[in-house]
């Protein structure tokens, strides 16, 4: 149907437009986008008890740069910070939900400039913005059933790193991940008959190298191939990168891999790549 396939050009020419936008922006070196206007302070229900973990309290969050790689706005090792004190506030029942009102939703229609890319499985269960307690403008987030690695997935990354100026990348598994599971079954020979004719088939075939990794023995297969399978993801945006590989060992960029606990809400890094 003509009309169907042209409001789907439209969709992706307007999906395109999006990531167009802003690299030209930084191009050209706007000044609106190089010192947005400082953040407003978040007024958190109660105190918290990782008061000094607030992003009012960073330093960097007030005056953080639209963001080019060769200048990271904010180092690695703080933005891995960032992440980590935000999942504390959301697991203690203290999350400020910052970000989110008309100002910063204002301050960042000019331009954006998150300071973490987070490859998160589509789990309805595993929203990035809840889980380290971040909000408009902070993440780059970019979801698939399994988390895992294709081009488009990586272009995703390269574009944000790059062009937005993010300086770590966390490829983020959960425990009980259905894509992981249905790919140990279809491995044992027991996939569901409702995946024939579907495409599941492909998202396996991207999970299968960590299932194969877990070492036989291994008491909890699904766990073990979870974290294998997001190290493995973390893995393949270093050597498939070679843009980011150098920003990597330039001390510039850090891709870490983590696992997600459901039951408690613990995001738990298990790995960093490195050379
Ligand atoms: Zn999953």
């Amino acid at each position: 149907m003509p009309d169907l396939h042209r409001r789907r050009l439209v969709s992706f020419l307007g999906a395109g437009l999006c990531l167009a936008v802003p690299a030209v922006a930084l191009a050209e070196g706007g000044p609106e986008h190089a010192e947005p206007a400082p953040r407003p302070r978040p007024k958190p229900k109660a105190k918290p008890a990782h008061a000094a973990a607030t992003p009012a309290a960073d330093p960097h969050a007030a005056a953080a740069p639209a963001g080019h790689a060769a200048q990271p706005a904010v180092p690695p090792e703080e933005a891995l910070a960032r992440l980590m004190n935000g999942n504390a506030r959301y697991v203690d029942g203290y999350s400020v939900h910052p970000h989110g009102d008309a100002p910063r939703r204002l301050q960042v229609s000019a331009g954006q400039s998150p300071f973490a890319v987070v490859l998160a499985c589509a789990d309805s269960r595993v929203a990035p913005e809840l889980i380290f307690d971040q909000g408009l403008g902070d993440l780059f987030v970019i979801r698939v059933a399994g988390n895992v690695v294709d081009d488009a997935v990586l272009a995703s990354i390269e574009y944000a790193v790059i062009h937005l100026g993010s300086t770590l990348v966390m490829t983020l598994g959960h425990e009980r991940c259905g894509a992981v599971k249905a790919t140990i079954e279809a491995l044992a020979g027991r996939g569901s008959p409702d995946d024939a004719g579907t495409r599941i088939g492909a998202l396996a075939a991207l999970i299968t190298p960590a299932v194969r990794a877990v070492p036989a023995g291994t008491a909890d297969t699904l766990d073990a191939a979870v974290s294998l399978n997001a190290a493995q993801a973390a893995a393949e945006v270093f050597a498939g990168s070679r843009p980011l590989r150098t920003r990597v060992l330039a001390g510039q960029l850090k891709i870490v891999a983590a696992r997600y606990d459901l039951d408690d809400g613990r995001v738990t890094p298990t790995k960093t790549q490195q050379a």
